[in-house]
């Protein structure tokens, strides 16, 4: 291949036995067996293993006696078989070795923090020193895999008719419901660009632009708390089609999955991928992206429990149910007790039916044979009530739902694709009480839905969908807002002035006013889709350079303070000076 070596490390085979060759890479054992020196030299493809005979090369012999693991060399020799009892069959190389003349240490390494064998490192070891953790083969494996699924989506979308256009990161604010990062100006001083959340209203305005279908594999900014699967950066495959139905938008997504799967070797979901209402969804799973792996589906009990003498059910908004496949002890039902509270429950009623049909309660006196009938369990199982507002009950039993199905080992190992959709155009804020998105505010209504924007915002659906796999949101998107004036009345609705709409969007409800189309688009999370494809439960273990919960990144060391010239410069005084 080139002055340093023939072949990579791990692609060395039988018929290369009798070659001369030269191989490059690191060190990642040595073992000396007096006499014979031998060594795994491994690169990205794999191990091979050279022997050192001093014998046959003493100058060789000498190097290979300094090399620790991790040092960088060149060995140059020849291919020869292994004696049949020294073949290694669990390695692509364990049939042959390197007989070397010649050994070069090209770089040292100092000893390391870590063993790159060891398991069990701890991550901020690993992110501090990255470089070390990347010669693993989970990150090896991870970034390779991401690259494919990255090319296959690219692919995909080309096929599909899809042109890649960039859009500004730094921009105006976007509302995708996170905090934008600031970008101080020093030409203009006390004015901000916002790092885009995503690139909305750029591809919104695409559409208008006449470019029919764009894409963009788009690198979004959100300063929201780090979590398992949160990011500060990561990146969106974006797209937006003009004169789309939401089936076209849908279809186009399922392809790239698919794509995306075949890529891998791997047998893809079947399309159409199934389709839930939201609020289908929130009643049977008590969540928006269900995982359906498992069963396990709450069921409503508050007709049943309108006159009971169990003031608890009587009294309650709404009371719900799961069964759960166990009887479980005393303790048990203590404990899962408190996992309800922890998400908000005040207690967590429960009847358990033994294995011979007995019902062991102490809710059970006070109901009637029509309300046992309701919550009619086979033997061997446990029903758990949550009786609560409708909000509460959902998220209670949505959580309490996902920590049954782990605890009775009931997740299939399957994959289940879902798209949520028809959910509510409004939500209200928790906090102001007035009404808010619930995708962002270029979200259409759903078609016949528009005066419900005023007259009861509540009840307005929405023409918003989401891509959920295995419990975890990959994505969502949305037919728009295509008219000015519709545009002008979500924002009315959302409390917003004329005045402050047009101060925030005035730009953009300029280009409504010129010709837009009937748009749509959406925006699957890379990270997310990619940490799911390759089996892991944190986004972190397929980023090069994540950030870590408290949002530092280990290797650089930033974020870091800056000069006070700098900050003169840009026309900025800390409130709180660093620590
Ligand atoms: N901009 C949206 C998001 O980042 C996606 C979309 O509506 O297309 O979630």
């Amino acid at each position: 291949m080139t002055q340093w070596r023939d072949l990579y490390c791990g692609d060395v085979r039988p018929p290369d036995v009798g070659r001369t060759l030269a191989l490059a890479g690191w060190v990642a054992r040595r073992r000396d067996h007096g006499g014979l020196i031998f060594i795994d030299l491994r690169d990205h493809t794999g191990i091979v293993q050279l022997v050192v005979n001093p014998e046959r090369a003493p100058e060789a012999a000498q190097a290979a006696h300094a090399i620790r693991s991790e040092f960088v060399v060149r060995a140059r020799g020849e291919v020869v078989n292994r004696a049949p009892d020294a073949v290694n069959p669990n390695i692509a190389t364990g049939e042959i070795e390197l007989q070397v003349d010649e050994l070069e240490i090209l770089a040292r390494s100092e000893p390391l923090p870590f063993q790159l064998d060891d398991d069990n490192v701890e991550e901020p070891l690993r992110l501090r020193y990255r470089y070390l953790d990347l010669r693993r083969d989970r990150m090896q494996h991870n970034l390779r895999l991401s690259a494919t699924v990255i090319a296959a989506i690219r692919t995909s979308m080309e096929e599909q008719g899809f042109i890649d256009i960039w859009t500004p990161t730094m921009t105006l604010g976007t509302p995708e419901g996170a905090r934008d990062f600031l970008v101080p100006v020093r030409l203009q001083p006390g004015k901000f660009f916002a790092l885009a959340q995503s690139p909305q209203l750029f591809k919104q305005v695409f559409m208008i632009g006449g470019l029919d279908r764009y894409y963009q594999i788009a690198t979004c900014w959100r300063d929201e708390d780090l979590r398992a699967d949160r990011q500060f950066e990561f990146r969106q495959l974006d797209l937006e089609l003009a004169f789309p139905t939401r089936e076209e938008v849908l279809d186009v997504l399922e392809r790239v999955v698919v794509a995306s799967f075949e890529a891998l070797g791997r047998t893809p979901p079947v399309r159409p991928f199934p389709r839930l209402g939201f609020a289908d969804a929130m009643l049977r799973y008590g969540s928006d992206k269900p995982d359906l792996r498992f069963g396990l589906e709450i069921q409503d009990a508050t007709d049943a429990t309108r006159n009971s003498e169990f003031g608890v059910f009587a009294n309650a908004d709404r009371v719900r149910f799961i069964v759960a496949p166990a009887v479980f002890s005393r303790a048990q039902l203590q404990r899962l007790e408190e996992f309800a509270k922890e998400w908000g429950a005040k207690g967590l009623a429960y009847l358990v039916v033994d294995e011979s049909g007995e019902v062991r309660s102490p809710i059970a006196k006070f109901l009637s044979a029509d309300e046992l009938a309701a919550f009619a369990a086979p033997p061997g199982s446990t029903v758990l009530f949550a009786a609560d507002t409708q909000a509460m009950v959902e998220r209670v039993l949505g959580a309490l739902r996902s920590e049954l199905a782990e605890q009775l080992g009931l997740i299939e190992s399957r994959d289940e694709f879902v798209w949520l959709l028809d959910f509510p155009l409004f939500q209200k804020d928790e906090e102001t009480g007035r009404w808010t998105f619930v995708h962002h505010p270029f979200t259409g209504p759903l078609e016949g839905d528009e005066d419900l924007i005023e007259s009861d915002p509540g009840r307005a659906l929405s023409q918003h969908y989401d891509l959920v796999w295995n419990g975890w949101e990959l994505g969502s998107g949305s037919i728009r807002i295509y008219q000015q004036e519709i545009q002008e009345r979500v924002f009315r609705a959302m409390g917003m002035s004329d005045e402050e709409a047009r101060a925030k969007f005035g730009w953009f409800l300029e280009a409504l006013q010129m010709g837009a189309p009937p748009h749509g688009g959406f925006a699957l999370g890379i990270e997310r889709f990619v940490a799911l494809l390759a089996g892991e439960s944190t986004l972190r273990e397929i980023i090069a350079f994540p950030k870590t919960a408290s949002g530092s990144d280990p290797l650089t060391g930033a974020p870091a303070p800056t000069t006070e010239e700098r900050l003169s410069e840009l026309g900025i005084r800390l409130r709180t000076p660093p620590a």
